[in-house]
């Protein structure tokens, strides 16, 4: 049981206990007040019988003054009324008479005892009351003398025993006080005992436990404090290791933008000096050369494009490492794609006597929205190696659509051959840079170990996974799934049907170009190239000079080299534009920069000057055919 319960019940004996104190209190207050009274009617009584017998004596010495007797007898008379009405009432226990309850036996049986005497006390002094003067008075005096004796002696053991049993009364009330008293008492302890005790007790407990708990919050706060001082030299050092890292990181940095610069710098001191091999060897491949002669400028043509293409892997890849390479998002013509690369790759595979075969789905439409470059470098990389790594059989190039949406076709690609095959343990890290799967290959086929590792990262831009199956001395399948937009409309349109050299920009009053660039050979190609389509040209030789004849006359278009002595492209870019009057605007006088830098920051900065549009170095006569058809076109249609 619970304290609390105890408590109550407890707290309840004692109150009954108080109650019932209180009760037999009242009780034995009542009860003495009965006996009071009893001892007193008894004593009453007595003096009655007292009374009684010496009227009779007076009654019987006045008989012969009747004034006098019958004033006597008249209370003689009273005298035997009361004493009867006494009687009655102690027998009775009359409440009229402040008496209550009733006689034990042993007064009952006095009652009993000396009702004779009562009896003969009572008819003689009634008979008193009634004599005459002549009558005899004297046997009706002395029955009362004898009877009141009598009477008196057994009243007096009324009275003795009334007082006797008021006493005992008295007594047993007196012990069951105490008994009461003691119990009170009894339970008082017991609630000290089970109470109060445990409740100290309790209390002792708990501030024990406080003082405990105190004392234990005092050392955890020790503790903190000791790991606050921990932790702020923690915070500290971290500082310091920040510091250090942050130095770090600018190290690394300023080391990044040295190897972004190398690269730049090493992209543009090499694509300037091939612009000029392979635009010479455009040109003279376009004037009559000997059969001889064209195989050789051939041969150099494809030495030129195959070091170019090295330069742009070892660029690329670069740039996807910095996460600096840019996704465009344009609307080309796909079939046109797949047909360029097998025009490209076709000679290669008939040289090696191995058909090359288009499988592209007959659904798949002409025009769709991506990045053509980066998809034609991935298919011309994958289809190149089928052709490197096959004798005999076939390249196939699979085209499909596996999904359609409301904005965008899920395009399915495959390259198989039935070549060499790639050994199982080498399928991974053939897509790693710069590795091959044997190191003969190199020996062999020559390449760098670029392609696959440039093409796998491009393709996880686009959204896409390479898959590859191979089987050793049966053919590869190289394959991936691209989502590509859907063209909201054929925008493009080109007459890609007549060779470039014979195509015309057909533009009433068209003004002339203005091509600006250090390099004399540069200059040369670029005017061998605008004569093609009839197109007169100014030269400048560097942005001062540009900026001159601008003032002075009026042009088309502007083809601007960036890198150049004196002025350079983007400063007079710039001036151009701040030039007051509306034909200098990008809108009225597009500006195309030629630059032999592929890095993203320069294509930025070109924007950001003001200029309309980015040719690469070097270019090819078809690239520069379209940039002008473009933003001539769009500015005269
Ligand atoms: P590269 O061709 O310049 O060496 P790649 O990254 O394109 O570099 O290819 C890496 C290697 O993967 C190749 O050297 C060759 O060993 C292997 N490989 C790629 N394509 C094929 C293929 N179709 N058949 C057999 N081996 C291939």
């Amino acid at each position: 049981m619970n304290t609390k319960n105890k408590y109550i019940i407890l707290v309840c004996s004692i109150i009954l206990l108080l109650v019932v104190t209180q009760v037999i209190i009242q009780y034995s207050i009542s009860v003495q007040k009965h006996d009071s009274h009893l001892i007193n009617l008894s004593g009453q009584q007595r003096m009655l019988s007292q009374n009684i017998s010496k009227k009779a004596l007076l009654v019987f010495h006045q008989k012969d003054n009747f004034a006098h007797l019958q004033t006597h007898q008249k209370e003689l008379n009273q005298l035997a009324q009361q004493f009867k009405e006494v009687h009655l009432g102690l027998l009775t226990r009359d409440s009229n008479l402040g008496l209550g309850g009733e006689n034990s036996i042993v007064i009952k049986q006095k009652l009993e005892d000396i009702e004779p005497y009562f009896t003969a006390l009572l008819e003689n002094a009634t008979a008193l009351t009634n004599v005459s003067k002549k009558d005899n008075l004297q046997p009706f005096v002395d029955e009362i003398m004898k009877n009141e004796h009598l009477f008196l002696v057994q009243m007096n053991a009324i009275v003795n025993q009334y007082d006797k049993e008021a006493t005992q009364r008295v007594a047993s009330l007196q012990r069951i006080e105490i008994i009461l008293g003691v119990t009170t008492f009894i339970v008082l302890i017991l609630e000290i005992l089970l109470i109060f005790m445990p409740l100290i007790k309790s209390l002792v407990q708990r501030t024990k436990e406080v003082e405990q708990s105190n004392l234990n919050l005092q050392k955890r706060n020790e503790e903190l404090t000791l790991s606050k001082q921990k932790i702020k030299q923690q915070n500290t050092e971290i500082l310091e290791k920040n510091e250090e890292l942050f130095l770090a990181k600018q190290t690394a940095e300023a080391a990044a933008i040295s190897k972004a610069n190398f690269l730049s710098n090493m992209s543009h001191e090499i694509r300037t000096p091939m612009n000029g091999v392979l635009g010479i060897t455009n040109i003279l491949m376009e004037e009559n050369p000997t059969e001889t002669q064209r195989k050789h400028l051939g041969l150099l043509k494809y030495s030129a494009e195959n070091l170019l293409n090295i330069i742009n892997d070892i660029l690329d890849y670069g740039k996807i490492e910095s996460g600096k390479l840019r996704l465009e998002k344009e609307t080309f013509d796909i079939h046109q794609t797949l047909n360029n690369i097998k025009e490209l790759l076709v000679h290669k595979s008939d040289e090696k006597n191995i058909d090359f075969v288009l499988d592209t789905d007959l659904d798949l439409p002409r025009f769709i929205q991506g990045d053509p470059y980066r998809l034609n470098q991935i298919l011309i990389n994958l289809v190149g190696n089928a052709i490197k790594f096959t004798k005999k059989g076939s390249v196939t190039l699979t085209t499909k659509i596996i999904g359609e949406q409301a904005d965008d076709l899920l395009l399915f690609f495959a390259v198989k051959d039935t070549g060499i095959g790639i050994p199982k343990d080498k399928q991974k890290l053939i897509f790693e840079n710069f590795t091959q799967a044997n190191d003969s290959t190199n020996r062999v086929y020559g390449g760098t170990g670029l392609g696959l590792a440039i093409s796998k990262k491009l393709l996880e831009l686009m959204g896409g996974k390479i898959e590859l199956q191979s089987e050793l001395g049966k053919g590869s399948k190289f394959s991936f799934a691209l989502r590509l937009g859907k063209a909201k409309q054929a925008t493009i349109q080109k007459d890609t049907l007549l060779p470039i050299k014979e195509r015309t920009l057909h533009y009433k009053g068209i003004k002339k170009i203005l091509l600006v660039d250090d390099n004399m050979l540069n200059l040369s190609v670029g005017q061998r190239f605008l004569n093609y389509w009839d197109l007169e040209c100014d030269i400048a030789k560097n942005g001062q000079e540009a900026l001159e004849m601008v003032i002075q006359n009026e042009y088309e278009l502007i083809l601007m080299d960036l890198q150049m002595p004196v002025m350079d492209g983007f400063t007079a870019v710039q001036e151009i534009r701040l030039l007051e009057g509306a034909k200098y605007k990008s809108e009225n006088l597009p500006i195309i920069a030629l630059t032999a830098s592929a890095v993203a920051e320069v294509r930025d900065r070109v924007a950001k000057v003001g200029m309309n549009d980015f040719l690469l170095k070097p270019y090819k006569p078809q690239e520069l055919y379209e940039i002008l058809e473009k933003h001539i076109a769009s500015r005269l249609a």
